[in-house]
């Protein structure tokens, strides 16, 4: 067909009177004009046909096995011509080829799309933004160029799926890919390769310039509130970025970098965005080797407790103390609980490694409260995830100290701001219950956190435990007195009573005491003891014998 015909008739809707394959296509059943110039289907074509130097057109609809027409098959004649009966036995044969082709494609096209597409998002996946990468690499290679790799996990997605249940989790996934393509250029590529995980390729970003605006334009769509069932739910993103030439010339560890990049965005406090550096492989590495040592470490307890006292300012009696753990590893020596707690937590092995103090602390606390000390309280640090997925381990704590004849005030669980920041019925509720059963509930690094004041009146716990930020830092006519002051009538005008932590100097106590601060702990009252210095400790007064 010359052009100047396709381009008069296409878009042209089929109906009936609508040319031969208009017609055929509508009515569904083959239609035969044996001369244009006269047949009324083409009245309103004859001149274009003439044009064209079409005389005869019979056409075939091909009809799926549905019954739909996807299509028709024609034939053109420069004269006017009638068909035969072997003529319409060939234009049938070739309808139904064309048919089996259609079909043939369109299964293609939904076989490749489920292969490359996820079915959530719609957005491509892990293997088909590998093959995007493969060839903008080839491409940047040849043409010398940039491009960008930025690899994003939203913050507290497990949270959302946990709390709001599935179908919200995966609406949020929807929304949040909607933010992010919307955040984009034309020519940039999104996929999500995993449940809240996505692949970014930024291509000519040449200078950080771009990149930043781009991060930025992001995190700020993301970090806007989501509403779901007249829910407002609030989820930020962490982004790292690497970016080819300059942090690595192959795929593999171009992704692998973005993922340490990202990873560094996270413990830097999430909602942000990363760069690859080198030093983050090295950190990496060493993290990977602290992972594996730290399984099995929890396997052969390769652990033990320090007990710190916590010292009454007003007449010096102890009978309360912080259990702290120390890790012994057998190359490095003694492993400091601020770094291998938190990876203990990431990794879920704190509940085990918890569970471990919690059995500890009852031994300790059933021996001591039977001798040296009946009024004895140990406290024990929780973290979040022990709250979390319908955990009962700290209930479960409850009971076993009923077994063992011990009151529950003799236990007390430090949480911190973060948990109740989160504000999560569920969570809300285990603490709510573990107070109900007597435990006592102390916040810990009071101070550090957000929003210290709105929740303590909604939640009730027994004591605050300033962090030793404030305490450092306090002189005779700071703000750090000025708000270790405010702490402390804050907390008695709500009935709640105040520890101070890490005093080291006697001026710090001096001015803790005349702010009416009750509680002590640190270095200057006593160093975190070794069990049986503790005992000593705990039968002669302030005694301290060993240092940690
Ligand atoms: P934290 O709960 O704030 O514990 C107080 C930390 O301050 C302890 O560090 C203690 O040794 C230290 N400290 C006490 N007095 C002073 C002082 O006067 N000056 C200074 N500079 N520091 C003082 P540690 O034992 O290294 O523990 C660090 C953190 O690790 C703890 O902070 C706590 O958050 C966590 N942690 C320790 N044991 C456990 C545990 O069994 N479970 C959990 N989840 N976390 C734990
Ligand atoms: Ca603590
Ligand atoms: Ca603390």
């Amino acid at each position: 067909m010359p052009d100047f015909y396709n381009q008069a008739i296409e878009g042209l809707v089929i109906g009936q009177g609508v040319g031969s394959c208009g017609t055929s296509a509508y009515i569904g059943k083959r239609v035969t004009v044996i001369d244009i110039a006269t047949h009324p289907y083409w009245a309103q074509w004859s001149e274009l046909a003439k044009k064209a130097n079409l005389s005869s057109c019979w056409s075939e609809p091909i009809i799926n096995n549905r019954g739909k027409v996807i299509g028709t098959f024609a034939i053109y004649f420069e004269k006017p011509t009638s068909p035969t009966t072997k003529d319409f036995r060939l234009i049938e044969q070739f309808a139904s080829l064309s048919r089996i082709a259609i079909e043939r494609e369109k299964v293609d096209q939904l076989i490749w799309h489920q292969a490359n597409f996820d079915h959530l998002t719609q957005l491509p996946n892990r293997s088909l933004v590998n093959e995007y990468i493969v060839n903008i690499l080839k491409k940047a290679k040849r043409e010398n160029t940039q491009f960008t790799i930025a690899m994003l996990d939203i913050d507290n997605f497990k949270d959302v799926n946990d709390s709001l249940g599935h179908s919200t989790g995966d609406a949020l996934l929807v929304e949040t890919s909607k933010r992010i393509k919307n955040s984009l250029r034309e020519s940039d590529i999104i996929a999500r390769i995993g449940g809240d995980e996505f692949i970014i390729v930024l291509t000519n970003t040449n200078g950080v310039k771009n990149i930043e605006i781009l991060g930025k334009r992001i995190l700020t769509a993301l970090a806007k509130p989501y509403l779901f069932e007249e829910k407002e739910i609030y989820c930020t993103a962490s982004i790292g970025v690497a970016i080819y030439p300059n942090d690595a010339d192959n795929i593999n560890q171009l992704l692998k970098n973005a993922d340490h990049a990202m990873y560094s965005a996270k413990v830097k406090g999430r909602n942000t965005m990363h760069y690859f550096t080198d030093s983050m492989r090295t950190n990496f590495l060493k993290r990977m080797q602290l992972i594996q040592d730290l399984r099995i470490a929890v396997k052969e307890r390769q652990f033990f407790i320090v007990y710190q006292p916590i010292v009454n300012l007003k007449n010096n009696n102890t009978y309360k103390a912080e259990a702290l753990i120390r890790w012994q590893h057998p190359k490095k020596g003694l492993v400091s609980p601020l770094d291998f707690i938190p990876i203990a937590e990431e990794t879920g092995l704190i509940i085990e490694l918890s569970e471990w103090v919690f059995q500890q602390v009852l031994q300790d606390l059933k021996l001591w409260r039977g001798t040296y000390c009946e009024n004895l309280q140990i406290s024990i640090n929780t973290s979040a995830v022990q709250y979390k997925n319908h955990n009962k381990q700290i209930l479960n704590w409850i009971e076993q100290l009923k077994q063992h004849n011990i009151p529950s005030h003799a236990l007390t669980i430090e949480i911190t701001e973060s948990l109740l920041m989160e504000s999560n019925v569920l969570v809300d509720n285990i603490i709510a219950d573990i107070r109900q059963q007597g435990v006592v509930i102390a916040i810990d690094d009071f101070g550090t956190g957000y929003c210290s004041f709105s929740y303590l009146k909604n939640f009730s716990v027994d004591y605050i435990k300033i962090d030793q930020s404030f305490v450092k830092g306090m002189s005779s006519d700071n703000n750090d007195m000025a708000l270790c002051e405010a702490i402390i009538v804050m907390a008695d005008k709500l009935n709640i009573e105040v520890i101070a932590e890490g005093i080291e100097t006697a001026q710090q106590r001096q001015l803790l005491a005349t702010a009416g601060c009750t509680f002590g702990q640190g270095y200057l009252l006593s160093k975190p003891l070794l069990k049986k210095d503790f005992e000593q400790f705990l039968i002669n007064g302030n005694n301290e014998k060993s240092e940690f």
